[in-house]
């Protein structure tokens, strides 16, 4: 578990009521980020509180339009210059939606589809564990049994970290998972961005014939002429798009970074890019180029992400579910069957079927 991240949680309440309850959409800024809180407060949150509530309202005068409070949320800020304003956006667009999908009384993944006019019919989608954290003692013993923990809940394919030990380390660490998960197509690995365009040749080179699921922000996320060379040299697949956070860096990734599609993997998170309209975006355009919904696996390991992949049709997501808590994972009791899962069966996101995160927002709400 990494140290000194953290999630900002925000809940957008309204005055409509739900039976007895008001509609409340609740929201978090996924992981890997620092304190949105300061923008949401200060710069986002006041657009959509001064706003004309018939600028936001849909035509089908069911509350929110998502669409249009990002609008709001976005008036007068200029391209370029993403910065992580685009994180506070994005957790925001989660609680929004979440709040449209209640409105509905649908799963968010319905209404992405009637949103978006995807043409998906999934009933679950394939996911993976995200893990595999140098541990602080006995790091080989409790990475392994991580691994036998994983396989025991159901997941078919792992990913777990490199690039905090030397090279030889990271072979040892990456060949102990492959004695629980046995073949390279069900193993990941993330370098988390931490190798210099030197260093990752030689990692790729290290990494090669194992022929892994894929090597996962392998250099500097804007560094795409490392991204080409290593594209070129290296078989396997090897993803990206976790750290790059709007629609302008993911064509310049498509332009210049030399990823084999449908081969390579795509990784933004959907909660970090400005959430699930500039997110569209970005998958409008791979798509474009002739890319497949089914090369993305969004970033995050969470309940959102898991709708925002039934939703598109995406190839995947990942899945946390012990690292990051209480947001990573799925609703709480969940099965995964043969390697896949599906989202509750209840309005929104269904942040009301984990009941440690429940507990959460309603703090936040009573606050
Ligand atoms: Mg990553």
């Amino acid at each position: 578990m990494p140290k000194a991240l953290d999630t900002t949680i925000v809940a957008v309440v309204t005055d409509i009521r739900l039976g007895t309850e008001p509609l409340i959409g609740y929201g978090f800024s996924s992981f890997g980020r620092f304190a949105q809180g300061g923008l949401i407060a200060d710069r986002f949150a006041p657009r959509l509180l001064r706003a004309d509530v018939l600028d936001m309202l849909h035509g089908d005068g069911l509350a929110i339009d998502p669409l249009k409070a990002w609008a709001v949320m976005m008036t007068g800020e200029k391209p370029g210059g993403h910065g992580e304003r685009c994180v506070a956006v994005g957790a925001l667009d989660m609680a929004i939606w979440d709040l449209a999908a209640k409105a509905r009384q649908l799963p968010l993944f319905r209404l992405l589809r009637q949103v978006f006019e995807t043409e998906t019919s999934l009933v679950s989608v394939p996911i993976y564990a995200g893990g595999g954290y140098a541990f602080p003692h006995n790091d080989l013993a409790c990475l392994r049994e991580e691994a036998e923990r994983f396989r025991t809940m159901g997941f078919r394919a792992m990913k777990m970290k490199v690039g905090a030990h030397s090279l030889e380390v990271d072979c040892r660490r990456i060949e102990t998972v492959l004695e629980v998960f046995e073949t390279g197509d069900k193993v990941a690995i993330d370098a988390m961005n931490a190798y210099s365009s030197p260093r990752v040749r030689e990692a790729a080179a290290a990494f090669e014939p194992y022929s892994l699921r894929w090597f996962e922000d392998i250099c500097d996320p804007l560094d795409f002429a490392t991204h080409r060379a290593i594209a070129s040299a290296y078989r396997p697949p090897i993803s990206a798009g976790e750290a790059l956070f709007s629609a302008s860096d993911a064509r310049n990734l498509l332009r210049y970074a030399g990823l084999r599609r449908g081969h390579d993997v795509l990784t933004f998170d959907p909660a970090h890019c400005y959430g699930i309209p500039e997110y569209a975006r970005i998958l409008a355009g791979f798509l474009d180029q002739g890319w497949s919904a089914r090369d993305f696996q969004p970033h995050g390991g969470h309940l959102y992400s898991l709708h925002v992949a039934l939703g598109f049709g995406l190839g995947g997501c990942e899945c946390n579910p012990h690292n990051f808590q209480p947001f990573g994972g799925l609703a709480d009791g969940t099965a995964i069957v043969e390697g896949e899962a599906s989202p509750p069966d209840i309005p929104g996101i269904g942040f009301e079927s984990r009941n440690l995160l429940m507990d959460l927002f309603r703090q936040l709400v009573q606050s």
